[in-house]
C-alpha cells in the first residue's frame, strides 16, 4: 500500500489530485476511488466570535489545565459529554443550547431526565438561548439573552459539517454545494466512485463508517454482500449515565405514518443503585409500530446505556415481535429490567 500524504481532490472519474508544500502527485485508480473526507466543526456566524481563542473539541483535548469558568455552546452529543467532563473536573460549566431542549435530536423524556441530572451535578444547562456576542480581553464576554456570561474558556460543540466544498464533487458530475454525498445501497455515488462516512448522511458515527466501508470494498471487489441497512443505527452520547438510542423517535415514527405506541420506564433505583452509586437516574423508551407488532425505535438513558441498547438492537434490526420480547428473560437487578418495564408500558 503507498500512502500519499496531503490535500486530495477529485478530477474526473477515477483520477485523484493529491497536493502537498506545492508538489502534486496524479493518482489514477484502475477501479475505484473511495471519498471519506468526513467533517470539521461547524463555524457560527457569531459577533465577535473569530476573533476569540475559543475551542473546538480539538484544542479542548489538549488542555492540560481545567478553567475555573468555562461556557459550552451546543448541547449535542459532543456538548454534553464535554460540559460533564469538565464540570466533574471543577470548572463551572454554563451549557448553552439554542433549541428548546438539550439532546434535541433524541427523545424529549430523555433530554429532559438529563437536564435535571446534570442540573443537580451543578451544570447551568440553558435551552432556548441564542448567543448574540462574544468578546475577549483575557476573559470570554459571552452575550446570551440580554446577559452577559464571563468565562475563562469558550467550547464550541454546536454541530459539524462536511468536508464537501473542496474536494472536486464537480469533476465527477455531482453538486459539490450539496450538504451529502448521495450514495445508493451499495455506497456508490458516481462513475467510479464510492462514499463512505459521515458526508453520506446515514448517522455520523464511526460504526456506520466502517460499516459502510466494508460494503463498499466488497462492491468494488465485485463480492455479493447485503445492501446497505440503516434502520437499526444506534448512537451513544457517553454522558454519565449514557444516552443511548437505536432506530426511529416517537416523533421520526409518526412522522413516517406509523401506527405509533410507546412505553416508557423509569430506571428502577432499587435495581442497582445501591451499588452503582450516582448516576442510576434514567428511562427506557420503547417504539413501536402497533400494525407490524415490532419496536422501530428505543431511547436507553441509564448506566452502561450503550450496552443495554444493543438488546434493543437486536429487537429493531431482527424485528423480533414485541410480544416475544415480553415473554424473555430480563436478568435481576441489572438495568437493562428496565427495558422489560417498558415493554409492558406499550399503549
Ligand atoms: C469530538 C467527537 C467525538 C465523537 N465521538 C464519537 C463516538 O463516541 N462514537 C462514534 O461512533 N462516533 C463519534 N464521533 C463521530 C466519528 O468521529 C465519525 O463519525 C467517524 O470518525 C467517521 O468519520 P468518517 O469516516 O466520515 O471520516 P473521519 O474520521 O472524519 O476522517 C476523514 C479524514 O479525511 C481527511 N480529509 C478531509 N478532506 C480531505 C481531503 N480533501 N484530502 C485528504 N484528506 C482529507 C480528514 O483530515 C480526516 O482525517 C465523534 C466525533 C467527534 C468530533
Amino acid at each position: 500500500m503507498t500512502i500519499v500524504r496531503g490535500h486530495g481532490w477529485l478530477d474526473g472519474p477515477g483520477v485523484v489530485r493529491v497536493e502537498r508544500d506545492g508538489a502534486v502527485t496524479v493518482l489514477r485508480a484502475a477501479r475505484a476511488v473511495l471519498l471519506n473526507t468526513g467533517t470539521a466543526p461547524l463555524r457560527l456566524p457569531i459577533d465577535g466570535l473569530e476573533a476569540t481563542p475559543y475551542w473546538t473539541n480539538r484544542e479542548a483535548m489538549k488542555v492540560t489545565e481545567v478553567p475555573d469558568r468555562l461556557v459550552v455552546v451546543g448541547a449535542g452529543p459532543n456538548g454534553l459529554e464535554l460540559a460533564q467532563v469538565f464540570s466533574r473536573y471543577g470548572a463551572r460549566v454554563t451549557l448553552l443550547e439554542a433549541a428548546d431542549r438539550i439532546a434535541d435530536k433524541e427523545e424529549p423524556e430523555a433530554g429532559a431526565a438529563l437536564t435535571t441530572i446534570l442540573r443537580d451535578e451543578g451544570i447551568d444547562v440553558r435551552a432556548g438561548v441564542e448567543v448574540e456576542r462574544v468578546d475577549h480581553d483575557g476573559t470570554f464576554h459571552v452575550r446570551v439573552g440580554g446577559e452577559t456570561l464571563d468565562a475563562d474558556a469558550l467550547l464550541l460543540a454546536a454541530g459539524r459539517s462536511n468536508n464537501l466544498g473542496d474536494v472536486g464533487l464537480e469533476t465527477v458530475g455531482l453538486d459539490p454545494d450539496a450538504p451529502v454525498v448521495e450514495v445508493d445501497e451499495h455506497l456508490r455515488a458516481a462513475d467510479r466512485l464510492w462514499a463512505v462516512g459521515d458526508i453520506t448522511g446515514k448517522g455520523a458515527f464511526t460504526h456506520v463508517s466502517r460499516y459502510q466501508a466494508a460494503g463498499a470494498v466488497a462492491d468494488i471487489l465485485g463480492r455479493d454482500g447485503p445492501p446497505a441497512d440503516y434502520r437499526a443505527v444506534s448512537r451513544v452520547t457517553f454522558t454519565d449515565p449514557e444516552l443511548a438510542a437505536v432506530g426511529m423517535t416517537e416523533q421520526q415514527a409518526r412522522e413516517a405514518g406509523l401506527r405509533v405506541r410507546v412505553g416508557v420506564a423509569q430506571v428502577e433505583k432499587s435495581a442497582r443503585g445501591w451499588l452503582h452509586g450516582p448516576g442510576t437516574t434514567g428511562i427506557v423508551k420503547v417504539v413501536e409500530d402497533a400494525d407490524r407488532g415490532v419496536l422501530v425505535g428505543a431511547t436507553v438513558l441509564a448506566p452502561y446505556g450503550g450496552e443495554v441498547v444493543g438488546l434493543l438492537v437486536t429487537a429493531v434490526h431482527g424485528e423480533v415481535p414485541v410480544a416475544r420480547l415480553r415473554t424473555m428473560h430480563y436478568a435481576y437487578p441489572t438495568f437493562h429490567r428496565t427495558v422489560e418495564a417498558a415493554l409492558k408500558r406499550l399503549g
